[in-house]
């Protein structure tokens, strides 16, 4: 008697169960995935993509643990058609748009990932469940790592800013701090670049010591340095008022610009084995396809720039081009299971 196992495919789907032949001598192993693509957050780059693939008649599922990196900020800025939006507002009006496509939209934080391209990979949500699915989109973004500041972290994304190309028009012309933060090279272009939204720019390198050169360099611009440790950002009536020093010196701000760490939140990715770039950042190709078959990233999570346009549109990229992948295996296996009477 012999026994063995076969992997069936069938269309879009894998099948998995163990029936019997009826003579009992075959085991015909099939393998049922869930899903053709998991896309592992929803934020702009997540639900962009979510959005072509529902489009394109794919069955997927959308696992989003809802804290996407703008969330502190009470408006969003740059984005044509939303601009001045609440990002809650916009998140609910896209998760809407994104289920009338079939989309299937789940809060849960995913735990695990695991598999390959030849028998899927396992989604493992965290509290329980796992979704097989034959590809893999992770949007899961990154983390802004702040100095240790009294203040700071309150005020996150109101008016302690990172980026003037998402706020700084909202307070051009005010006063306003740049603080040496322990992302050296940023804090010291920050400082260079909020200028252009005001001539009142204090800089206060705090832990960092700029170079002469990048001294005159602020000071030609007529960015004012005050040294010394900060301790505080100093609040009042629940908005930033000032700058403290450990001497005890408060110098008046309306608005704080910080270079936070950028920490992608790739842990899901670097587990599968992708390969990273020499900076530690996950490498994807132009269309976020990583080293690993079957399994894609974009957005924030390896482009630390990526504003909400950019990560909308690295989704959308990445979207089209797994449908694609998706597309050439199902050709490959249609044919492969053509007996030539059609
Ligand atoms: C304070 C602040 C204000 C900003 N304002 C603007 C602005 O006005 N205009 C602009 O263009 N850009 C702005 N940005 C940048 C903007 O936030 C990013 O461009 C954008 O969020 C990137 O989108 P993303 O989809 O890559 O990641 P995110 O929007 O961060 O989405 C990632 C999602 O994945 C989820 N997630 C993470 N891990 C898991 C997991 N394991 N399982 C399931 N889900 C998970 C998260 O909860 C989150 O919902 C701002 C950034 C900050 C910090």
């Amino acid at each position: 008697m012999t026994s063995h196992s076969v992997a069936v495919r069938l269309g879009a789907r894998t099948v998995s169960a163990r029936p019997v032949t009826d003579d009992e001598t075959e085991t015909v192993e099939l393998i049922v995935l869930d899903t053709d693509v998991v896309v592992i957050g929803g934020g702009a780059a997540g639900l962009t993509a979510a959005m072509v693939l529902g489009r394109s008649r794919r069955r997927v599922t959308l696992i989003d643990a809802g804290e996407p990196r703008n969330a502190p900020s009470a408006h969003l800025h740059g984005f044509p058609s939303r601009d001045g939006a609440d990002p809650a507002e916009m998140a609910t009006l896209a998760r809407d748009e994104v289920r009338d496509y079939g989309v299937e939209i789940r809060t849960g934080r995913v735990s695990g990932l695991d598999g390959t391209e030849e028998r899927g990979f396992a989604v493992q949500v965290e509290d329980g469940g796992v979704l097989t699915t034959r590809a893999v989109l992770v949007t899961t973004g990154l983390r802004d790592e702040l100095p240790e500041i009294a203040g700071l972290r309150e005020r996150w994304g109101n008016d302690v800013l990172h980026c003037p190309y998402c706020h700084g028009f909202e307070v051009r012309d005010t006063p306003l701090a740049v603080l040496g933060g322990d992302n050296r090279p940023f804090t010291l272009h920050q400082a260079q670049l909020v200028r252009q939204w005001s001539d009142d720019v204090v800089f206060f390198p705090h832990r960092i010591t700029p170079t002469d050169d990048e001294r005159h360099r602020l000071r030609a611009r007529g960015v004012r340095i005050v040294e010394g440790e900060v301790t505080r950002i100093v609040l009042e009536g629940g908005a930033v008022s000032g700058v403290e020093l450990a001497d005890g010196r408060v110098v008046p701000r309306r608005t704080v610009f910080v270079g936070p760490r950028f920490v992608p939140r790739d842990r899901l990715l670097t587990s599968l084995g992708c390969e990273v770039d020499d900076n530690g950042w996950v490498r994807v190709d132009p269309s976020g396809r990583t080293s690993v078959a079957g399994v894609w990233a974009a957005g924030n999570v390896v482009d630390s720039p990526a504003q909400l346009i950019n990560a909308a549109g690295a989704g959308s990229k990445a979207a089209i081009a797994l449908n694609h992948h998706l597309l050439a295996d199902d050709i490959e296996r249609a044919v492969a299971s053509d007996d030539g009477t059609g």
